[in-house]
């Protein structure tokens, strides 16, 4: 049974959230404050983390920021703000992804989900291509054994098309998984920067480059993965 923390102070979400958690088979546990979510997180055992941007005591942020230095375990944002900036601060720090109130019970069920499976908890935590091995819990990847810096966005450009291989990623998926959660509009030389820099991060493989651009669609993974 998957264990999900809920941290918010508004009890009425709180306590809906927990029961409507639990009736889909979840253990849930509740916090209403910074303070409580830590102690209770220090318990360990939580295969994800739902988290109020706005707790009377500190930021959801910074509540994540020590969560972190702790843990890798999926940490899923709600928040109330419309300010994309703080939103995507908050994922450079360490959150995986955010729901904006109000939301659907149904949205945050599938973010869950596709949280838990990526993050390896229900299929293997790796994935092994060449000589690559991309830690799912936090996206990072090691070249034979040595780990390469690779900045969050890289990792996400990464682990997404690892994860498609063999298939092919459009330009719009990525730009939507990697940037774009509110439709804004990223510059074409954006991505060829990251994808270009990712590129020469992770060299090559049997004399060909991991990935490779795939003419009017997208790019695909070209190093078979193993899952
Ligand atoms: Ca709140």
């Amino acid at each position: 049974m998957k264990r999900i923390l809920i941290v918010e102070d508004e009890a009425s979400v709180r306590e809906g959230l927990l029961e409507a958690f639990s009736e889909k088979g979840y253990e849930a546990a509740g916090a209403a404050t910074g303070e409580e979510a830590e102690r209770l997180f220090s318990a360990g055992g939580w295969d994800l983390c739902i988290l109020d941007v706005r707790l009377p005591d500190m930021s959801g942020f910074e509540v994540c920021r020590r969560l972190r230095e702790k843990s890798s375990v999926p940490i899923l944002f709600l928040t109330a703000f419309s300010d994309e900036a703080n939103t995507v601060r908050g994922l450079d720090m360490g959150g995986d992804d955010y729901v904006a109130k109000p939301f659907r019970l149904k949205e945050l069920f599938s973010r869950v989900q596709a949280l838990l499976r990526r993050s390896g908890q229900e299929k293997g935590d790796r994935f092994l291509s060449g000589n690559l091995i991309m830690d799912l819990r936090n996206r990072k990847v090691e070249r034979d054994g040595k780990e390469l810096l690779l900045t969050p966005k890289e990792g996400q450009i990464a682990w997404l098309l690892m994860n498609a291989w063999p298939y092919t990623v459009s330009r719009d998926e990525l730009v939507r998984c990697v940037w774009d959660k509110d439709g804004q509009y990223i510059e074409d030389n954006t991505v060829r920067v990251h994808i270009s820099r990712l590129r020469e991060k992770l060299g090559e493989y049997g004399g060909i480059s991991y990935f490779a651009a795939v003419r009017g669609v997208g790019y695909r993974w070209n190093v078979p993965v193993e899952k």
